[in-house]
């Protein structure tokens, strides 16, 4: 055998080489449309240059069990190898299958050289009329393909080593042709697919390889501008678009070139049909190698209609919230309007009640009374929603005591649970801060709701109020509290929508129960406000629990520490009660105190727990005993405690309810101590207690009640300045009524200009001015006044005004005004502030000689300590001045009946006092004054001054 070298050149060849290459040139180059021809063309060359009889190329098939002959070249007169091209079973030849996927090639020189286990391809030969064959395998990845073969009938073949290399080389040549071809043919078919892709979707796409250069569109955009996809590849804008639109399109592709990164950027833009159309444009670069911008990918969509709807919901919008607004202008109006007549009805029956009536009369007014005060709360209810939905209601933030916040609510309730037999009581942890920082009103706001609820949805039973601190962290405390009850309960197919507006778990109890269906919702609303939640557990029929928690910011500072707890240490305290609810109650209260705190629950334990203890260290010195229990009323019990001699030193303190028919005179009479009435403030409770332990002195804080009683009386007496600024007669006449029922008058102004001119004549102690006037409003009226004072002066003005929506009193107060009382008047309020004003005419370090002169005397007369003493002079003597100034107008007037009263007055109040030196004189001027001798009064005015100064 020669090599393969030799042998080309001996055996074939130029003929041969040509051969070989022209195939490898074809196969290298030749193309999907022509493979199928080149590659009979070439099986032909091959089969003739050999002199073969038949070649072929089999292809497994995409299911590898089948194969499919691809192409097949027959000398003329030989039959081919197929006659039609279809699928035929891989198996059929297993030991061929097998031999060319582990060798390069497979020979058959003669039918004799099969193995025996060649069964079925020597039959195939035999039937087939094959004499010798070559069989190449072909692979791709090492993975078979297919196989070409070479067969001669006619002759056998001992097919040579150089001609096996030839044809397994040409036979390579063809499978790398078809798998190029297979390449490209998928490739292109995903270029067509984007293709199509890109010219069918309805954005526009396109690249530019510089500001003003195209470098291919889609059809989108070509048709967005009316032009072919070709007018504008590669081309120039200036050269395809007039040069308004060109000059649009390049400063703003300058505009994305210059960005250098994705740019997102809208363009106004005509289209073909030279409408103005707004489009989004999205760039982003395409770089080369070297990081310079090769093309700026450009989409766009078309947003002319999306932001045409924009606009008109923008418009439904803005119309929504004029519309919102005019709504909340119109409800601060209407609450106005409707607060001014309330003002009329609250006034009027307050002042009714205090004239001459039937008993028949005062319960009619009380009733006209208690319905007014249900109007007035479902007016403060809608306002509060008309609030919540214009989102102007805002948390106040104040220092408060939360617990007497907390005690307060439930008083003001526990009238009306007592009324329907139902205990109520309040458990405060011994965690819950005492001074916080929030909107005590609100908080106030919520549980008053929460708690008249279960009232109102409670007929036997009990409600218990909850307080417990959850957590304290950077001085927030988060509160929880728990107002539960034993009433009708909400069935789980409302309780879901109870917190909503006008919602209520059924309409039949509106009729039954009353309500508007607005306080769970506002409740809902103020908790959120105060960074809580609140939530309901509740079964038909058997209670249920409302729970609420809020954010409230611990007051900094030195607790205001009402009693020397430490004095408590180691005092020994029975609760005595048949109630285990009431029980804790009283005893959380006593939490924290120092005290020890032992508990029975009924007269029988009482008396074991405290005979058990009597010479113990846990000897009990108070015990709290219930009014009612089961085996013993609580009278019973102190009774029999007196009785014995154990336990008769015992302080004994009677918890009662205000139904039941308790009295302090009668429990003194069983051997109480002290009386106090459920539900008991803490307060209450540890004053008692430091009272009953000789902590605190019951008389001094007498004493102390009632010369402060006696001060506010003179104060009353000095007659207070008042300027009523009001338009309304109605209004008018009730704040006058109100304040002749106190002993007080005042002057009247009917609008700004007449109270301009009153206070620029007459110093008034104080001016309550209403806000809407004719002529001249009050707010105009008080900037003119603080003009007009500059700062030499400053008269107190308070508006007194139906106006209760938010930014009210900031309006007040911008205008210059001191504070804001709103209408319906509490007149309660209207009088504080009245005494808060009555004004120090002088300074009271002037008098200092008085006090000193006086106080011994005082002291030694009253008992009061000297500290308490001098205060209560000074606050005597800084309303004198007043009081001069009117003897001196009357005595100027020749009103000698006024003379004499305010005399009196001096006298009377002096005389209190222990200022002797006054009081005698005042003696005399009023002796001058009934006489109506001027000189004599001038005279002894001048002394009373003197004393003075
Ligand atoms: P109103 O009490 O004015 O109707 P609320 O918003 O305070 O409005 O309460 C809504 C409804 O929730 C009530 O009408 C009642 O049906 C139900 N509800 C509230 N509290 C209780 C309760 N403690 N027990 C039973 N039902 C209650």
């Amino acid at each position: 055998m020669s090599g393969e070298g030799n042998y080309i050149n001996i055996k074939y060849s130029n003929d041969c080489l040509k051969l070989i290459n022209d195939t490898f040139q074809k196969f290298l180059i030749v193309d999907s449309i022509n493979y199928q021809v080149e590659l009979k063309k070439a099986l032909e060359k091959i089969g003739v240059f050999f002199d073969l009889d038949r070649s072929y190329i089999y292809y497994f098939s995409n299911d590898p069990t089948l194969m499919q002959i691809e192409c097949q070249w027959n000398k003329k007169d030989i039959r081919p190898k197929r006659e039609t091209q279809e699928e035929e079973v891989v198996y059929a030849l297993p030991w061929l299958i097998r031999e060319i996927k582990n060798n390069d090639f497979v020979v058959i020189n003669n039918m004799n050289e099969f193995p025996s286990e060649a069964v079925f391809e020597a039959e195939v030969f035999l039937k087939e009329g094959i004499m010798s064959s070559l069989i190449v395998p072909l692979k791709s990845e090492n993975m078979l393909i297919g196989f070409v073969g070479y067969e001669s009938l006619s002759k056998p073949i001992t097919w040579e080593e150089d001609q096996i290399k030839i044809l397994k080389d040409v036979s390579k040549a063809f499978s790398h042709a078809r798998a190029r071809i297979a390449k490209k043919e998928e490739y292109e078919s995903i270029i067509n697919g984007q293709a199509i892709l890109l010219n069918n979707s309805k954005s526009q796409i396109w690249a530019l390889s510089n500001v003003t250069s195209y470098a291919t569109v889609n059809e989108a955009h070509a048709k967005f501008f009316g032009k072919k996809k070709s007018e504008l590849e590669y081309q120039d804008l200036y050269d395809v678009f007039d040069i308004d639109t060109a000059n649009k399109l390049s400063a703003n592709n300058w505009e994305l070139f210059r960005k250098n990164e994705p740019a997102e950027k809208e363009l106004e833009i005509k289209n073909c049909k030279g409408e103005n159309r707004l489009l989004n444009i999205k760039s982003k670069p395409q770089r080369d190698e070297t990081g310079n911008i090769k093309y700026l990918i450009c989409t766009a969509e078309d947003i002319t209609e999306q932001r045409l709807a924009e606009r008109e919901l923008y418009k439904a919008k803005e119309q929504a919230e004029a519309a919102n607004i005019a709504k909340s202008q119109f409800l601060a109006n209407m609450s106005h309007e409707i607060r001014t007549p309330m003002n009329g009805i609250f006034g009027f029956l307050e002042l009714l009640q205090s004239t001459n009536l039937s008993l028949e009369q005062k319960e009619f007014i009380r009733e006209a009374k208690s319905a007014s005060e249900v109007l007035l709360h479902i007016i403060n209810d809608i306002l509060d929603f008309s609030k919540i939905e214009a989102r102007k209601l805002t948390m106040e933030k104040i220092g408060f005591n939360l617990r007497n916040t907390i005690d307060d609510a439930i008083s003001l309730l526990a009238p009306k649970a007592a009324e329907k037999g139902l205990e109520i009581y309040t458990m405060i942890k011994a965690g819950v801060p005492e001074d916080v920082i929030g909107d005590p009103s609100r908080l106030r706001q919520i549980l008053n709701n929460l708690i008249s609820n279960a009232v109102k949805f409670t007929e036997r039973g009990e409600i218990s109020v909850i307080v417990d601190c959850l957590e304290e962290e950077n001085e927030i405390a988060v509160l929880s509290f728990e107002v539960k009850d034993t009433g009708i309960g909400i069935c789980k197919e409302h309780i879901n929508t109870i917190f909503q507006y006008f919602s209520q778990a059924d309409a039949s109890t509106t009729r039954k129960y009353g309500g508007t269906g607005l306080g769970l919702a506002i409740s809902n609303e103020l908790v959120k406000m105060m960074g809580g939640e609140i939530n309901v557990e509740s079964i038909l029929g058997e209670g249920s629990t409302f729970k609420f928690d809020v954010r409230l910011k611990i007051a900094k500072g030195p607790l205001k520490q009402k009693f020397a707890f430490e004095k408590l240490q180691g005092v020994n305290i029975l609760i005595v009660n048949d109630n285990e609810n009431n029980r804790k109650s009283v005893s959380s209260y006593l939490q924290g105190t120092g005290l020890k705190v032992f508990e029975a629950k009924d007269a029988a334990s009482a008396i074991t727990t405290i005979l058990s203890n009597a010479n113990t260290k846990n000897k009990i010195s108070v015990a709290i005993i219930d009014y009612q229990m089961q085996d013993m009323s609580g009278y019973e019990l102190a009774t029999t405690l007196k009785t014995i001699p154990l336990a008769k030193e015992i302080k004994l303190i009677l918890l009662a309810s205000l139904t039941q028919k308790g009295d302090a005179k009668v429990a003194k009479e069983y051997g109480f101590s002290s009386y106090l009435g459920k539900p008991v403030r803490r307060d209450d409770l540890l004053g008692c207690i430091a009272i009953l332990l000789g902590l605190k002195k019951e008389e001094e804080k007498e004493q102390q009640l009632i010369t402060k009683h006696i001060v506010k009386e003179v104060k009353k007496a000095l007659k207070p300045r008042i300027l009523l600024v009001e338009d309304n007669e109605m209004n008018r006449k009730i704040v006058i009524g109100m304040l002749k029922s106190h002993d007080m008058t005042c002057d009247v102004a009917m609008n700004g200009r007449e109270a301009l001119n009153a206070v620029s004549e007459k110093d008034y102690d104080v001016v309550f001015m209403d806000c809407q006037m004719p002529v001249m409003d009050g707010y105009e009226c008080t900037n003119k006044i603080r003009l007009f004072e500059g700062d030499k002066k400053h008269t107190t003005i308070i508006a007194m005004t139906a106006n209760a929506m938010e930014g009210d009193y900031e309006k007040c107060i911008e205008a210059g005004m001191d504070d804001y009382i709103s209408k319906p008047i509490n007149f309660d309020t209207m009088f504080n502030m009245i005494e808060a004003n009555i004004k120090e005419k002088e300074l009271v370090t002037e008098y200092n000689n008085i006090i000193e002169n006086n106080i011994d005397y005082f002291v030694q007369t009253t008992g009061l300590k000297r500290d308490d003493a001098k205060e209560i002079l000074e606050e005597y003597i800084k309303y004198l001045p007043n009081l001069l100034e009117d003897i001196y107008d009357a005595i100027d007037n020749y009103d000698f009946n006024k003379l004499a009263r305010i005399t009196h007055e001096l006298k009377g109040s002096s005389g209190n006092f222990r200022i002797i030196s006054i009081y005698e004189l005042a003696i005399k001027l009023e002796e001058a004054a009934l006489k109506q001798e001027k000189d004599e009064c001038s005279r002894l005015f001048v002394k009373i001054k003197d004393l003075l100064h």
